[in-house]
């Protein structure tokens, strides 16, 4: 028997999924359209008309650790259906917003990236930052000799040489030559490290939380997580992802699954070009810039293409689905990574044409919004793949289909 559940209301909470989207979360009269329409719901106790209770009761433990809210891919068939005009689709977006946030540390980051007065800073600083290493690199390479050769002494076979990185490319536009790549290193490899601290120390209390729901709910009579099995869990559900069969459900908004997947594949794609040529610079002392007849840059410039047309075609949906509520954080990753794909693009166009400065700029734009990407990934909307991705191998591991 399930243990008594008392209910405990959270004003602060309602308001707060209101502002970040489900402002209609009030209007629901429990009538269970909206669990009978959605396509992906499990036939045991099926979202969102239970989350739309919870919500409207401001029941902030029950929504934020519920595996279910991220289980929903915000098809819209429910919002299309509700007789009340109650938006469960939106309003559970916002919950999973809501739950970022919870979940993020720092927490003043997390409402930073949530709130728009705030993104003048989350600007600024890497742009001020990456402007100071572009004129260290520009102004001060002997300096820079100097104390690569104190620190190191030509380590690692003179691979950890100020100069290594920029043999051989002084009259070519490289952008190497702009900001060095180990200024470029030296600030994404430590704040990888930290992001993915973060990361796996938010999941672990979200796997915890879903846990003890699931004990509560008595859908599950294992007393802790079997990490082992739920590892398991998230190979088997690795297809499910790429190939979006969730999204396929879907019917409202089935369109969305083209540029959702042109998207994924592109990081995947950016993510083995990056790897490579990180291997190919610190391991075969190779700097670049690549032929264009490489199969690395055919890579990168697909991946660069596809991932400019899909989120074009997300940011143009969001613009045209009036009915859909596009909330200022949805706005903000979609703008991240057009702007991203965008300025890869254009740095390398730039770069072809011999146009040096204009390529440097538009490199130096690339950088912020790399840096925008990865550094706020655990409090963005980006960080809805991975909390997505474990609630699925969660309800994978419970046998929750
Ligand atoms: S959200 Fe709409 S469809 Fe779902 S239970 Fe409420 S009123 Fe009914
Ligand atoms: S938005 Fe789609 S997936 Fe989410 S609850 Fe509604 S019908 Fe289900």
């Amino acid at each position: 028997m399930s243990e008594k559940y008392i209910a405990q209301p959270d004003l602060g909470f309602i308001a707060q999924v209101r502002g970040l989207g489900g402002e209609t979360l009030k209007k629901c009269f429990q009538c269970a359209t909206c669990s009978v329409a959605c396509p992906i719901a499990p036939e045991d106790s099926p979202f969102p008309r239970k989350e739309m209770i919870a919500a409207s009761w401001g029941l902030k433990d029950k929504l934020i650790g519920n595996g279910d809210i991220w289980l929903c891919h915000q098809c819209g068939d429910c919002t299309d259906l509700c007789p009340r005009g109650a938006a469960p689709g939106d309003v559970l977006s916002a919950v999973r917003s809501a739950a970022i946030t919870e979940y993020a540390t720092p927490k003043a980051l997390a409402k930073a990236v949530n709130d728009p007065k705030k993104l003048p800073f989350l600007i600024g600083i890497p742009a001020v930052w990456f402007a100071i290493l572009a004129f260290i690199t520009m102004n001060f390479g002997d300096t820079m000799t100097k104390i690569f050769n104190a620190l190191f002494g030509g380590g690692l076979g003179g691979r950890l040489n100020w100069s290594h990185a920029h043999e051989g490319v002084e009259h070519v536009i490289a952008h190497a030559n702009f900001v060095s790549t180990w200024f470029v290193d030296m600030t994404f490899i430590p704040t990888a490290g930290l992001v993915t601290i973060v990361f796996l120390l938010a999941l672990k209390r979200f796997i915890d939380d879903i846990h003890n729901n699931a004990v509560l709910e008595g859908k599950t009579d294992k007393t802790s997580v079997d990490y082992k099995a739920l590892v398991q869990a998230f190979f088997r559900v690795i297809p499910t992802v790429l190939k979006h069969e969730k999204f396929n459900e879907c019917e409202a908004n089935k369109e969305r699954a083209t540029p959702h997947m042109m998207v994924l594949y592109s990081f995947i794609g950016l993510f083995i070009v990056t790897a490579v040529c990180g291997m190919m610079l610190y391991l075969g002392n190779y700097p670049g810039p690549y032929p264009q007849l490489n199969p690395i840059k055919w890579l990168a410039n697909i991946a660069g293409v596809a991932l400019v047309i899909g989120s074009g075609i997300m940011i143009k949906n969001r613009l045209d689905n009036k009915d859909q509520v596009t909330a200022y954080k949805d706005w903000f990753i979609l703008g991240v990574v057009f702007i991203l794909g965008l300025t890869g693009l254009l740095t390398e166009m730039a770069r072809l044409a011999h146009l040096e400065y204009v390529s440097y700029f538009i490199y130096w734009v690339h950088l912020i919004a790399i840096f925008n990407l990865f550094a706020f990934l655990p409090f963005s909307k980006m960080a809805h793949l991975v909390y997505r991705l474990v609630a699925m191998s969660y309800a994978e591991y419970g046998n929750r289909r």
